[in-house]
């Protein structure tokens, strides 16, 4: 029982430190660009993918000599990189599109 209870307190710790690390790459999400000049040692620090719905499109293709039509669902595989910095004590965040995943199949 009181092994559980060490191991819980050291999750709880863990989840704090994650937490705050969190809190903090939002706070400084605005303040970057003003200290460019800075050396900084970014080290990647956690990678992220979110998906993010992209909206539905109609392709055509040929079956039997006719032609068809079909919607296509679009999901675009968005890509969140943490840095983080211990020369500063702060961390950054970068996003951009990692993939665009169609429904189906198609040429065009
Ligand atoms: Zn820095
Ligand atoms: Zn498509």
């Amino acid at each position: 029982m009181k092994k559980f209870l060490v191991f819980f307190t050291s999750l709880m710790f863990l989840l704090m430190v994650v937490i705050s690390i969190d809190s903090l790459a939002a706070e400084n999400s605005d303040v970057i660009g003003m200290d460019d000049d800075l050396d900084h040692n970014w080290v990647e620090y956690s990678v992220d993918y979110n998906e993010v719905d992209g909206g539905t499109h109609e392709y055509t293709y040929w079956k039997n000599f006719i032609k068809r039509t079909r919607t296509c669902h679009k999901t675009h595989v968005i890509q969140t990189v943490v840095y983080y910095c211990d020369v500063h004590d702060h961390t950054k965040s970068e996003t951009f599109l990692d993939d665009t995943i169609h429904s189906h199949q198609h040429g065009e």
